[in-house]
């Protein structure tokens, strides 16, 4: 940790005071590996893009906010057709040149923060993001109701996913993991099957599951080759395959005549679109639950043991809290 000088807001830019940040697995990526996608560190950078924080009012009063990390171009094609996850100009928290939230203050373009109600706390603000991420993912799947969807990857996305897939009237959530307490979780979140990784081979009883005929949704959130073939062997002929996981060798690979002769849809994500609204609802009046899935809470001095926790896959989301009273 080191002291800079506070932050000043220019035109159309807010003082935040950051509440907390949740570790992500991209920020794993850049923490072990100091790349991600391809795109390489040339300054030290702040991590952190799950975050919540506090700003004054025009009357001096704390008003407690989800910070959207994206800051899109606003001007390119895609800003103005209504799709900035596509803007290749956009600037995002804790990426590249643009530093993140683990800090205690930074300053954030007005337009990307999203005032939380009074039911939430600060933490559930940071979970907005992911909230958001898994949202975009399921808008992708096109899930409709009576339809059979898995899950291939239960980390906080994953498991978000699976709420969203019963929300969205699935009737079988199939869920896979290698880790045994995420599948506890994905039961507790709704999946009505879970099978842990066995080498491929669990695709066999995602069929039995689904009496021979495969999932008509498949969201890979691992970010693992493995759980891709897995996902696309799962899928049922004229499914959809939504790939949100970020490979750490920067290659996707399947086989291509089972994707092929069963004429999968392959779809990727890339981040979200105006998502913070929606999120926010089905936050507020309950019908998915962010809060449960945070299992550890640090301070700020403690960030090493948080990284260390998260990069061991041990619980499930790890939150950071710079200024713990907020
Ligand atoms: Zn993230
Ligand atoms: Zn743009």
């Amino acid at each position: 940790m080191h002291h800079e000088p506070d932050p000043v807001p220019g035109a159309g830019e807010t003082l935040v005071t950051v509440g907390a940040v949740a570790i992500c697995g991209s920020d794993l990526h850049w923490f072990s590996e100091g790349s991600i996608g391809g795109e390489g560190l040339e300054q030290p950078l702040i991590l952190g893009h799950e975050f919540s924080g506090v700003i004054t009012d025009g009357e001096g009063h704390p008003v407690r906010v989800a910070v959207d990390p994206a800051i899109p171009c606003e001007e390119c094609r895609h800003c103005r057709e209504g799709q900035p996850n596509l803007c290749q100009q956009q600037r995002f928290a804790g990426h590249g040149h643009d530093d993140g939230a683990l800090r205690e203050q930074l300053v954030w373009p007005d337009q990307c923060l999203h005032p939380l109600p009074d039911s939430f706390d600060i933490v559930d603000g940071a979970l907005l993001e992911p909230l958001g991420i898994a949202l975009h993912a399921a808008d992708l799947g096109d899930i409709k109701p009576g339809m059979r969807v898995g899950v291939f990857g239960c980390g906080p996305i994953g498991l978000l996913l699976v709420q969203l897939a019963q929300l969205s009237g699935a009737t079988q959530v199939i869920a896979t993991d290698l880790l045994p307490h995420r599948l506890v979780a994905a039961r507790a979140f709704g999946a009505t099957q879970v099978f842990q990784v066995d080498e491929g081979g669990e695709y066999r009883n995602i069929w039995a599951a689904t009496g021979q005929e495969g999932v008509d949704v498949a969201f890979e959130v691992a970010g693992a080759e493995a759980a891709v073939e897995t996902a696309i062997a799962s899928a049922a002929p004229g499914a959809t395959v939504v790939l949100v996981g970020i490979p750490a060798d920067e290659r996707t690979s399947f086989h291509a005549a089972t994707a092929r002769r069963k004429g999968l849809t392959i779809k990727l994500c890339r981040r979200m679109k105006h998502t913070y609204p929606r999120a926010i609802r089905l936050v507020e009046t309950g019908l998915i639950d962010v809060r449960s899935l945070v299992t550890h809470h640090f301070p700020m001095d403690e960030y090493e043991q948080a990284f260390a926790i998260a990069s061991r896959r041990e619980g499930l989301k790890i939150v950071i809290e710079p200024t713990p009273s907020t």
